[in-house]
């Protein structure tokens, strides 16, 4: 299949978009510390290949608790080179978790860098075949800190109003990895849009 053209994306936006988009970049020393409920994630089943114009999705069931609502998970999919930057910094990866409630969306980014170390993440292997969505909680962090704050989608199109959970801490994968996705979607990240006055909210877990 034919998937988006990243060089085309200033002809993405539509008139009727939501006006505040994502990703955004980030700056810690302005965001707002609240606390919140811990994230708790669970994932189901076996992955499912679908291939989109936006990019090769993998449908899989979970559940994703925060503040004292659940969220059903529907697709992940992956983004070479991050889309949201952190105080200037651009990771090596970005893999967003899809939810919905009803009409209601909400995003899970997390951060990926590359590491040296040798290291089996399933990244590879979830191109070539179903794998156990149990094998999906290795792609969190240890700590669920986070960074929230609405947006947009960031891809067509770009709507509605998206709940963004930024995970603060990166993961890390292999070489090899990135290789896999750059080679299917080489530097597939949406520009940086205009934060406007939004509140980017962070919440620290210990743990
Ligand atoms: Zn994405």
């Amino acid at each position: 299949m034919q998937h988006l053209d990243y060089s085309q994306q200033d002809s993405w936006r539509q008139s009727d978009d939501t006006p505040l988009q994502s990703p955004i970049a980030i700056n810690t020393t302005t965001t707002q510390s609240t606390k919140e409920s811990d994230l708790a994630l669970t994932f189901d089943g076996q992955t499912v290949y679908d291939d989109r114009v936006v990019g090769e999705q993998f449908l899989v069931t979970g559940e994703l608790k925060i503040s004292g609502e659940t969220w059903d998970l529907e697709r992940i999919h992956f983004h070479d080179g991050a889309e949201h930057v952190i105080d200037g910094v651009r990771h090596d990866l970005e893999i967003h978790f899809v939810y919905r409630q009803g009409e209601r969306i909400l995003v899970l980014a997390v951060l990926g860098d590359v590491t040296d170390k040798s290291i089996d993440t399933h990244i590879q292997e979830i191109f070539t075949k179903p794998i156990d969505a149990k094998l999906i909680a290795d792609w969190l962090p240890e700590k669920h800190s986070y960074y929230r704050y609405v947006g947009s989608l960031t891809t067509p199109p770009l709507g509605p109003k998206v709940i963004w959970i930024v995970l603060s801490e990166p993961i890390v994968v292999s070489a090899a990895d990135l290789a896999v996705i750059h080679e299917r979607y080489p530097n597939n990240h949406r520009d940086i849009q205009d934060i406007s006055d939004r509140d980017v909210l962070s919440v620290h877990v210990e743990k």
